[in-house]
């Protein structure tokens, strides 16, 4: 496992386009994120922060 240096974890909640469902995801995912409904992808890994597909709605702190 890859040591992750940024501590600024957080979630974001995203929306899924396909069906509308809102869901929690972490900000530095390091795997694929699927809707839990759908099974569209989220957000995808980058190295970093990760890619959101789905529309963010908000930040969580
Ligand atoms: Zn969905």
């Amino acid at each position: 496992m890859r040591k992750v240096k940024d501590c600024k974890t957080s979630f974001v909640k995203v929306r899924c386009s396909k069906c509308k469902n809102e869901q929690n995801v972490f900000n530095s995912a390091s795997t694929k994120v699927n809707c839990l409904v759908c099974g569209e992808v989220l957000a995808e890994p980058t190295g970093g922060k990760a890619n959101f597909i789905a529309k963010v709605l908000e930040i969580l702190p």
